[in-house]
């Protein structure tokens, strides 16, 4: 399916650029009610999702393209090995989640970045969602980890993961990690009882 080509920005509209190929099959729109995600967000200075979820739409790297502001685009990740959380430094807004290695080529795009999300189809998966025992799981994550091992392994096999605006050729990040030093962190999780 060859899909439509959508604009992103930053809220202040200075980090901006375009995912292309957007259609409900070529990536898989989903929640995340997990802790790190959350953190995430209030590590950026963003309103507290809690108890909703952060919405993502995950494509691939290929299809991302930044077009204005991109020396505002950067990076933090929670821990030494965690996802690494793209974000813009003008206005703290998050817009992309991505593996520590562009061989495992996904990109998880923040939805509160667009002007219209009805192209990306509806939310096809639910990821630590709380049940009504109290404890947490997720909901179609067969179909969103079908998605991604199906985008993910082409790229490996014909090397297309090279196309990325996250990652230099040599596999290393375009930005400098920002790892979240731990007195910063810790503050940032629900204390555990
Ligand atoms: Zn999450
Ligand atoms: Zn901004």
């Amino acid at each position: 399916m060859a899909g439509v080509d959508l604009s992103f920005a930053c809220d202040c509209g200075t980090l901006r650029g375009t995912l292309s190929g957007v259609s409900p099959s070529n990536g898989t729109r989903a929640e995340c009610f997990c802790h790190d995600c959350r953190a995430a967000e209030l590590y950026a200075g963003q309103p507290d999702p809690a108890p909703g979820a952060v919405q993502v739409y995950q494509t691939v790297p290929d299809r991302v393209r930044f077009d204005a502001g991109e020396d505002q685009l950067a990076v933090f990740s929670l821990s030494e090995k965690g996802l690494l959380r793209w974000r813009a430094r003008c206005c703290g807004a998050l817009l992309f989640n991505t593996a520590r290695s562009p061989k495992l080529a996904f990109a998880s795009f923040r939805t509160d970045r667009l002007a219209d999300d009805a192209p990306l189809g509806p939310i096809k998966a639910r990821a630590f969602i709380r049940k009504p025992n109290g404890k947490r799981g997720h909901e179609g994550g067969f179909k969103f980890l079908a998605g991604l091992v199906g985008r993910v392994l082409p790229r490996l096999l014909t090397g297309r993961w090279k196309q990325t605006p996250f990652f230099t050729p040599d596999g290393t990040p375009t930005r400098d990690i920002h790892v979240v030093p731990e007195a910063e962190r810790s503050p940032l999780y629900p204390s555990k009882p």
